[in-house]
């Protein structure tokens, strides 16, 4: 039996990063940039106006004020999308929406809210709704959004390993770049073993349960955009079992194989793994929930056995099946994100596993204060229903006292 941190590190070693594929920018949100990418486009891609307003000669603000103001003829109007149709005159001011291309000439934006019609103090003075006055000096670049000032053509957008966060498309889709590099995700194959599973509640007929596992599992990778292939239950019958997995193991890159790999008479996923050439890289971790979690190899697939209770289960996909898709994803953190709390209730253990309590994690007058529910037992789910977070208890402890301060791993 071997410690969670030697699982760990074995389960981050043999994980390689997926292959590299293309994905529509739609597509890829979440998921982590296999290549530099480069900009397509300029941003902005013209000299634009980053207000409604005028634009003007700056100069021709030099000492503005109240008392003297300068005198500005409107000429034109430039609407977003629009060319302007003519350059910019002395004295003149041509009026400009956000976004739109600024005349030639200008030199400045002067925002709408900010001039003053010329009726004001003009009165009987030139064409009085066509003239504007500046009351103040405005300075060169002003409300100017210059062309490629945030990034040039062909120049380095997002480098590798960036994390495609929604503000990360959205630079990417300004940018004219619609199809982005990153990693395939794996090929899941999710297998329910046991003869007792039964997924329709009008097959509970006695002895029978109803399948869980996979529901629970695919829910959790829906939530990182995987969708695994769901094989129906598969009965504890030796040929039966070998040959699904034999094709498993051709067809996907990552097994998840449930129940079936403790030490019971029916458990005999290990056996069959062991004759399909899978080697075994691990075998029982010194946790609980858990124990006898499985990890093996064979040629480029994966395969984990994961312990049939669903709550252990469950246990085991957090704490280990997700850093693997997270890491083949092309995560540089991969585990589930951590903290220190305080403890509402006090609890204890025997020596020996790391326990992975499912427990509610409040902040409560700037601490973290962890509550542990009742239902523990590894077949139990409504406390992992109610739950945000692991208490985690470390193999050597054995109390834990009210108040004291421990290490919590929040669920995503
Ligand atoms: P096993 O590891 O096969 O001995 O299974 C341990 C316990 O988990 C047994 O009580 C099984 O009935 C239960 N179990 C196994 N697989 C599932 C599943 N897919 N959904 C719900 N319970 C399961
Ligand atoms: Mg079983």
């Amino acid at each position: 039996m071997i410690t969670v941190e030697e699982a760990k590190q074995i389960v981050t070693s043999e994980i390689p990063k997926g292959p590299k594929i293309t994905l529509p920018l739609q597509e890829a949100s979440g998921r982590i940039l296999a290549e530099d990418v480069f900009s397509l486009l300029d941003s902005p891609l013209f000299n634009a106006s980053a207000m409604d307003g005028f634009a003007i000669h700056h100069e021709e603000t030099y000492r503005a004020s109240r008392a003297f103001p300068s005198y500005f003829k409107i000429t034109g109007l430039v609407a977003a999308g629009d060319v302007p149709s003519k350059p910019l005159g002395k004295n003149e001011a041509i009026k400009v929406m956000t976004g739109a291309m600024i005349p030639q000439g200008a030199t400045a934006v002067i925002p709408q809210e900010e001039v003053l019609p010329s009726t004001t103090t003009l009165e009987g003075r030139q064409d009085r709704s066509a003239t504007i006055l500046i009351t103040r000096e405005v300075k060169e670049g002003e409300h100017l959004r210059r062309k490629g000032e945030e990034i040039k053509q062909g120049g380095l957008a997002l480098s590798k390993n960036t994390h495609l966060t929604s503000g990360a498309i959205g630079f990417l889709a300004s940018l004219g770049v619609l199809n982005v590099p990153v990693y395939a995700p794996p090929r899941i194959f999710i297998l329910p073993t046991g003869s007792e599973l039964v997924r329709d509640i009008s097959e509970v007929t006695p002895g029978k349960i109803m399948e869980s596992n996979s529901f629970c599992l695919s829910s959790a990778m829906s939530e990182m955009k995987i969708e695994p292939k769901i094989s129906s239950p598969v009965p504890d019958v030796n040929k039966v079992l070998f040959a699904i997995i034999e094709q498993a193991i051709k067809n996907y890159d990552l097994l998840l194989i449930t129940g079936g790999v403790s030490v019971g008479t029916f458990d005999l996923v290990k056996e069959i793994l062991e004759k399909l050439n899978v080697k075994t890289l691990f075998w029982q971790v010194a946790q609980k929930p858990g124990k006898p979690l499985y990890f093996g190899k064979c040629g480029s697939t994966l395969v984990f056995g994961l312990p049939g209770n669903p709550a252990s289960s469950l246990v085991c996909f957090y704490e280990y099946v997700r850093p693997a898709i997270l890491k083949w994803l092309g995560y540089q953190d991969c585990f589930l994100s951590q903290d220190r709390a305080r403890l509402v209730n006090s609890f204890s253990k025997k020596e020996g596993r790391t326990h992975f309590i499912r427990a509610r994690t409040e902040k409560k007058n700037g601490n973290f204060w962890v509550h542990v529910p009742e239902g523990q037992e590894s077949h139990r789910m409504q406390s992992f229903a109610e739950a945000n977070s692991f208490l985690v208890v470390p193999q050597e402890i054995t109390e834990l006292k009210e108040g004291e301060e421990v290490t919590i791993h929040w669920l995503p």
